[in-house]
Protein backbone atom coordinates (compact mmCIF):
# COMPACT_ATOMS: atom_id res chain seq x y z
CA UNK A 1 0.00 0.00 0.00
CA UNK A 2 1.35 3.22 -0.65
CA UNK A 3 1.43 6.37 0.86
CA UNK A 4 2.09 10.29 -0.08
CA UNK A 5 2.69 13.64 1.60
CA UNK A 6 3.60 16.97 0.34
CA UNK A 7 3.66 19.89 2.64
CA UNK A 8 4.57 23.85 1.74
CA UNK A 9 5.76 26.84 3.45
CA UNK A 10 3.99 29.36 1.70
CA UNK A 11 5.03 31.04 -1.98
CA UNK A 12 6.34 33.99 -0.54
CA UNK A 13 9.57 32.83 -0.05
CA UNK A 14 12.88 35.20 0.37
CA UNK A 15 14.23 36.48 -3.14
CA UNK A 16 17.21 34.05 -3.99
CA UNK A 17 19.18 37.09 -3.78
CA UNK A 18 18.72 37.48 -0.45
CA UNK A 19 18.50 34.51 1.07
CA UNK A 20 21.60 33.30 3.17
CA UNK A 21 23.13 29.88 3.30
CA UNK A 22 21.94 29.92 7.15
CA UNK A 23 18.28 30.70 6.46
CA UNK A 24 18.10 28.52 3.41
CA UNK A 25 19.45 25.43 5.98
CA UNK A 26 16.73 26.60 8.58
CA UNK A 27 13.78 26.54 5.57
CA UNK A 28 14.87 22.90 4.38
CA UNK A 29 14.75 21.84 8.09
CA UNK A 30 11.55 23.22 9.04
CA UNK A 31 10.08 21.43 5.80
CA UNK A 32 11.45 18.38 6.61
CA UNK A 33 10.52 18.09 10.31
CA UNK A 34 6.89 18.34 8.93
CA UNK A 35 7.52 15.68 6.46
CA UNK A 36 8.44 13.70 9.49
CA UNK A 37 5.99 14.25 11.84
CA UNK A 38 3.53 13.51 8.80
CA UNK A 39 4.58 10.50 7.37
CA UNK A 40 5.40 9.15 11.02
CA UNK A 41 1.46 8.74 10.99
CA UNK A 42 1.22 7.33 7.51
CA UNK A 43 3.97 5.08 7.62
CA UNK A 44 2.08 3.19 10.85
CA UNK A 45 -1.61 2.73 8.45
CA UNK A 46 -2.64 6.24 10.13
CA UNK A 47 -5.10 8.34 8.23
CA UNK A 48 -4.49 11.19 6.21
CA UNK A 49 -6.75 13.36 7.59
CA UNK A 50 -4.14 12.53 11.44
CA UNK A 51 -0.88 13.09 9.23
CA UNK A 52 -1.49 16.83 7.54
CA UNK A 53 -2.66 18.11 10.93
CA UNK A 54 0.58 16.92 12.46
CA UNK A 55 2.76 18.32 9.25
CA UNK A 56 0.73 21.60 9.80
CA UNK A 57 1.50 21.87 13.36
CA UNK A 58 4.85 21.17 12.95
CA UNK A 59 5.33 24.21 10.36
CA UNK A 60 2.76 26.50 12.60
CA UNK A 61 5.24 25.38 15.45
CA UNK A 62 8.09 26.87 13.62
CA UNK A 63 8.66 30.79 13.58
CA UNK A 64 9.98 31.11 10.23
CA UNK A 65 6.34 30.47 8.74
CA UNK A 66 3.68 32.61 8.43
CA UNK A 67 1.30 30.38 10.52
CA UNK A 68 0.67 30.54 14.37
CA UNK A 69 4.25 31.35 15.96
CA UNK A 70 5.76 33.70 13.38
CA UNK A 71 2.27 34.55 12.09
CA UNK A 72 2.24 38.17 10.05
CA UNK A 73 0.71 41.48 11.23
CA UNK A 74 -2.17 43.21 10.44
CA UNK A 75 -2.33 47.04 9.78
CA UNK A 76 -2.93 47.53 13.36
CA UNK A 77 -0.23 45.36 14.46
CA UNK A 78 -2.17 42.65 15.86
CA UNK A 79 -2.19 38.79 14.50
CA UNK A 80 -5.06 36.79 13.32
CA UNK A 81 -4.34 33.64 12.21
CA UNK A 82 -7.13 31.92 9.36
CA UNK A 83 -6.84 27.79 9.09
CA UNK A 84 -9.24 24.71 7.59
CA UNK A 85 -8.80 20.78 7.43
CA UNK A 86 -10.82 18.71 5.27
CA UNK A 87 -10.98 15.24 4.90
CA UNK A 88 -11.54 14.06 1.41
CA UNK A 89 -13.19 10.30 2.88
CA UNK A 90 -16.43 12.27 3.68
CA UNK A 91 -15.60 15.76 2.43
CA UNK A 92 -16.33 16.55 6.20
CA UNK A 93 -14.10 20.10 6.91
CA UNK A 94 -13.86 22.64 9.89
CA UNK A 95 -11.99 26.67 9.55
CA UNK A 96 -11.99 28.57 11.96
CA UNK A 97 -10.95 32.64 10.47
CA UNK A 98 -9.57 36.08 12.58
CA UNK A 99 -8.26 33.67 15.51
CA UNK A 100 -5.58 34.35 17.93
CA UNK A 101 -5.17 32.21 21.19
CA UNK A 102 -4.52 28.53 20.34
CA UNK A 103 -1.26 27.72 19.53
CA UNK A 104 -2.12 24.86 16.77
CA UNK A 105 -5.16 27.41 14.75
CA UNK A 106 -5.27 23.75 12.36
CA UNK A 107 -6.66 21.98 15.17
CA UNK A 108 -8.80 24.69 16.44
CA UNK A 109 -10.17 24.10 12.75
CA UNK A 110 -10.67 20.31 13.46
CA UNK A 111 -12.18 21.10 16.76
CA UNK A 112 -14.80 22.63 14.70
CA UNK A 113 -15.29 19.76 12.25
CA UNK A 114 -15.35 17.58 14.88
CA UNK A 115 -17.37 19.17 17.97
CA UNK A 116 -20.01 21.05 16.03
CA UNK A 117 -21.99 20.84 12.68
CA UNK A 118 -20.19 23.63 11.20
CA UNK A 119 -17.63 24.39 9.22
CA UNK A 120 -16.38 27.58 9.95
CA UNK A 121 -16.33 29.57 13.20
CA UNK A 122 -14.86 32.85 14.13
CA UNK A 123 -14.93 34.88 17.50
CA UNK A 124 -15.45 33.61 20.59
CA UNK A 125 -17.23 30.78 20.40
CA UNK A 126 -14.36 29.11 17.98
CA UNK A 127 -12.13 30.03 21.18
CA UNK A 128 -14.18 28.35 23.56
CA UNK A 129 -14.69 25.15 21.22
CA UNK A 130 -11.11 25.22 21.19
CA UNK A 131 -10.65 25.52 24.59
CA UNK A 132 -13.35 22.94 25.72
CA UNK A 133 -11.71 20.84 23.36
CA UNK A 134 -8.33 21.03 25.73
CA UNK A 135 -6.16 22.90 23.31
CA UNK A 136 -2.94 25.01 24.41
CA UNK A 137 -3.28 28.44 24.44
CA UNK A 138 -0.58 31.12 24.17
CA UNK A 139 0.37 34.89 24.84
CA UNK A 140 1.64 37.54 22.66
CA UNK A 141 5.14 36.90 23.47
CA UNK A 142 5.19 33.11 22.03
CA UNK A 143 3.47 34.27 18.88
CA UNK A 144 5.51 37.45 17.97
CA UNK A 145 8.49 37.48 15.88
CA UNK A 146 10.81 40.55 14.90
CA UNK A 147 11.16 39.71 11.35
CA UNK A 148 7.63 40.15 10.72
CA UNK A 149 6.82 43.01 12.93
CA UNK A 150 9.83 44.99 11.21
CA UNK A 151 7.97 43.80 7.82
CA UNK A 152 4.89 45.33 9.15
CA UNK A 153 6.69 48.95 9.57
CA UNK A 154 8.22 48.60 6.47
CA UNK A 155 5.02 48.14 4.74
CA UNK A 156 3.37 51.02 6.69
CA UNK A 157 5.99 52.82 5.66
CA UNK A 158 6.06 52.33 2.02
CA UNK A 159 1.77 52.48 2.15
CA UNK A 160 2.52 55.95 3.52
CA UNK A 161 4.52 57.08 0.63
CA UNK A 162 2.10 55.63 -1.68
CA UNK A 163 4.19 52.60 -2.66
CA UNK A 164 3.06 49.05 -2.37
CA UNK A 165 5.52 46.64 -0.77
CA UNK A 166 5.46 43.39 -3.51
CA UNK A 167 8.39 41.54 -1.76
CA UNK A 168 6.67 38.74 -1.47
CA UNK A 169 8.45 37.25 1.67
CA UNK A 170 7.53 40.48 2.83
CA UNK A 171 4.38 40.18 2.03
CA UNK A 172 2.97 36.73 2.69
CA UNK A 173 3.59 33.23 3.31
CA UNK A 174 1.22 30.34 4.77
CA UNK A 175 1.61 26.72 5.59
CA UNK A 176 0.16 23.92 4.24
CA UNK A 177 0.15 19.64 4.35
CA UNK A 178 -1.94 17.02 1.35
CA UNK A 179 -1.70 13.60 2.24
CA UNK A 180 -2.84 10.32 0.74
CA UNK A 181 -3.15 7.21 3.40
CA UNK A 182 -2.67 3.58 2.85
CA UNK A 183 -6.43 3.76 2.61
CA UNK A 184 -6.84 5.54 -0.34
CA UNK A 185 -8.13 8.49 1.64
CA UNK A 186 -6.70 11.98 1.20
CA UNK A 187 -6.92 15.05 3.46
CA UNK A 188 -5.78 18.61 3.34
CA UNK A 189 -5.36 21.18 5.67
CA UNK A 190 -3.66 24.93 5.49
CA UNK A 191 -2.97 27.32 8.13
CA UNK A 192 -1.94 31.39 7.56
CA UNK A 193 -1.67 34.81 9.23
CA UNK A 194 -2.78 35.74 6.17
CA UNK A 195 -0.84 39.06 4.36
CA UNK A 196 0.73 41.82 5.74
CA UNK A 197 -0.46 44.70 6.75
CA UNK A 198 -3.59 43.43 6.00
CA UNK A 199 -6.97 45.12 7.25
CA UNK A 200 -8.37 44.08 10.79
CA UNK A 201 -11.12 41.25 10.02
CA UNK A 202 -9.75 40.48 6.51
CA UNK A 203 -10.49 36.86 5.53
CA UNK A 204 -7.89 35.09 2.97
CA UNK A 205 -8.63 31.87 0.78
CA UNK A 206 -6.83 29.33 3.19
CA UNK A 207 -9.55 28.94 5.49
CA UNK A 208 -12.81 29.03 2.40
CA UNK A 209 -13.08 25.82 1.21
CA UNK A 210 -13.24 25.75 -2.38
CA UNK A 211 -10.88 28.48 -2.20
CA UNK A 212 -7.34 27.89 -0.06
CA UNK A 213 -8.22 24.22 0.87
CA UNK A 214 -10.24 20.65 -0.43
CA UNK A 215 -10.00 17.33 -0.19
CA UNK A 216 -12.25 14.66 -1.99
CA UNK A 217 -11.37 11.26 -2.65
CA UNK A 218 -12.86 11.11 -5.79
CA UNK A 219 -10.18 14.08 -6.96
CA UNK A 220 -7.77 15.11 -5.03
CA UNK A 221 -6.69 17.00 -2.08
CA UNK A 222 -5.12 20.62 -2.06
CA UNK A 223 -3.64 23.22 -0.42
CA UNK A 224 -2.84 26.63 -1.72
CA UNK A 225 -0.40 29.23 -0.96
CA UNK A 226 -0.22 33.29 -2.50
CA UNK A 227 -2.57 36.34 -2.73
CA UNK A 228 -5.71 35.14 -1.31
CA UNK A 229 -8.13 37.53 -2.66
CA UNK A 230 -7.49 36.17 -6.34
CA UNK A 231 -7.22 32.17 -4.70
CA UNK A 232 -10.87 32.60 -3.42
CA UNK A 233 -12.03 34.56 -6.82
CA UNK A 234 -11.12 31.73 -8.49
CA UNK A 235 -11.87 29.12 -6.61
CA UNK A 236 -8.25 27.72 -7.21
CA UNK A 237 -8.48 24.34 -4.92
CA UNK A 238 -12.37 23.55 -5.84
CA UNK A 239 -11.44 24.24 -9.56
CA UNK A 240 -8.52 21.92 -9.71
CA UNK A 241 -10.95 19.44 -8.30
CA UNK A 242 -13.19 19.77 -10.84
CA UNK A 243 -11.01 20.03 -13.52
CA UNK A 244 -10.05 16.19 -12.16
CA UNK A 245 -13.57 15.34 -12.10
CA UNK A 246 -15.04 16.99 -15.31
CA UNK A 247 -12.36 16.84 -17.86
CA UNK A 248 -10.73 13.48 -16.16
CA UNK A 249 -7.05 15.32 -15.99
CA UNK A 250 -4.23 14.15 -14.15
CA UNK A 251 -3.23 16.16 -10.84
CA UNK A 252 -0.79 17.91 -12.41
CA UNK A 253 -2.35 19.14 -15.51
CA UNK A 254 -5.22 20.27 -13.23
CA UNK A 255 -3.14 21.73 -10.91
CA UNK A 256 -0.88 23.17 -13.50
CA UNK A 257 -4.08 24.73 -15.46
CA UNK A 258 -5.25 26.54 -12.67
CA UNK A 259 -1.53 27.67 -11.11
CA UNK A 260 -0.98 29.06 -14.75
CA UNK A 261 -3.27 29.90 -16.19
CA UNK A 262 -6.10 31.21 -13.86
CA UNK A 263 -4.12 32.98 -11.20
CA UNK A 264 -1.12 33.85 -12.95
CA UNK A 265 -2.72 36.05 -15.41
CA UNK A 266 -5.13 37.60 -12.72
CA UNK A 267 -2.65 38.82 -10.00
CA UNK A 268 -3.03 35.77 -8.42
CA UNK A 269 0.73 35.15 -7.74
CA UNK A 270 1.44 31.86 -5.99
CA UNK A 271 1.07 27.87 -5.54
CA UNK A 272 -0.33 24.76 -4.63
CA UNK A 273 0.46 21.16 -3.38
CA UNK A 274 -1.95 18.26 -4.40
CA UNK A 275 -1.93 14.95 -3.86
CA UNK A 276 -4.76 12.15 -5.76
CA UNK A 277 -5.74 9.07 -4.19
CA UNK A 278 -3.31 7.11 -6.00
CA UNK A 279 -0.59 9.20 -4.50
CA UNK A 280 0.58 11.25 -7.15
CA UNK A 281 1.91 14.51 -5.76
CA UNK A 282 1.73 17.90 -8.19
CA UNK A 283 3.69 21.03 -6.54
CA UNK A 284 2.81 23.43 -8.70
CA UNK A 285 3.59 27.48 -8.72
CA UNK A 286 3.81 30.48 -10.73
CA UNK A 287 6.72 32.63 -8.70
CA UNK A 288 10.40 32.94 -7.77
CA UNK A 289 9.63 30.33 -5.38
CA UNK A 290 7.30 28.31 -2.96
CA UNK A 291 9.09 26.49 0.39
CA UNK A 292 7.89 22.54 -0.37
CA UNK A 293 8.52 19.02 0.32
CA UNK A 294 7.51 15.79 -0.49
CA UNK A 295 7.80 12.01 0.84
CA UNK A 296 6.18 9.09 0.32
CA UNK A 297 6.54 4.95 0.46
CA UNK A 298 8.52 5.31 -3.20
CA UNK A 299 9.35 8.51 -2.62
CA UNK A 300 12.28 9.83 -0.74
CA UNK A 301 12.35 12.81 1.40
CA UNK A 302 13.27 16.11 -0.44
CA UNK A 303 12.81 19.31 0.27
CA UNK A 304 12.90 22.52 -2.24
CA UNK A 305 12.69 26.21 -2.55
CA UNK A 306 13.20 27.37 -5.52
CA UNK A 307 12.47 26.48 -9.30
N1 LIG B 1 -3.06 32.88 0.86
C1 LIG B 1 -2.71 33.57 2.07
C2 LIG B 1 -3.71 34.65 2.33
O1 LIG B 1 -4.08 35.35 1.41
C3 LIG B 1 -1.35 34.15 2.04
C4 LIG B 1 -0.29 33.31 1.42
O2 LIG B 1 -0.48 32.14 1.18
O3 LIG B 1 0.78 33.81 1.14
O4 LIG B 1 -4.09 34.83 3.45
Amino acid sequence: MTYALAVHGGAGTILKSRMTPELETAYHAGLARALEAGEAVLKQGGAALDAVTEAVCALEDEPLFNAARGAVFTAEGKQEMDAAIMDGANRRAGAVAGLFGPRNPIRAARAIMERTEHVMLIGDNALRIARDAGLPFEEAPYFFTQARWDALQETLQMRAKGAENDDPARRHGTVGAVACDTHGHVAAATSTGGMTAKAPGRVGDTPCIGAGSFADDASCAVSGTGHGEIFTRWTAAAEISARMRHLGETVEQAADFVVMNDLAPNDGSGGVIAVDAAGRIAMPFNCEGMYRGSVGSDLPLSTLIYR
